[in-house]
């Protein structure tokens, strides 16, 4: 499942990605609402989940990067439910190469 959240600077896309890694994670979930209490939430919250990687697409932008999340993608989660790629400023990703002809 992808889910994309477009909007301007500063209206909480990134925020709102971890509070759905949260709901899906959380030990009393898939929840609406996370308890904010259990290893799921806490990890999520101060950043040290294993399992909900956070990459910062303006920085990272190469194909060599999206590499990297594609074989990281082709394991399961290592602790909790599900794992989640937050790719943040997705639009700085390079383009495909185009095919030449
Ligand atoms: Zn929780």
């Amino acid at each position: 499942m992808a889910t994309f959240f477009t909007g301007t600077r500063g209206t909480a896309k990134t925020t709102v990605a971890r509070l759905l890694a949260k709901t899906l994670n959380c030990d009393k979930g898939p929840a609406p609402e996370p308890c904010n209490e259990c290893d799921a939430c806490v990890s999520i919250t101060n950043g040290s989940c294993i399992d909900v990687i956070e990459m910062d697409a303006a920085s990272h932008r190469g194909v060599a990067d999206i590499e990297e999340v594609r074989k990281a993608v082709g394991y399961g989660p290592m602790q909790f439910r599900y794992k989640v790629f937050i790719i943040d400023e997705a639009h700085q990703l390079s383009s495909m190469p185009k095919t030449p002809f």
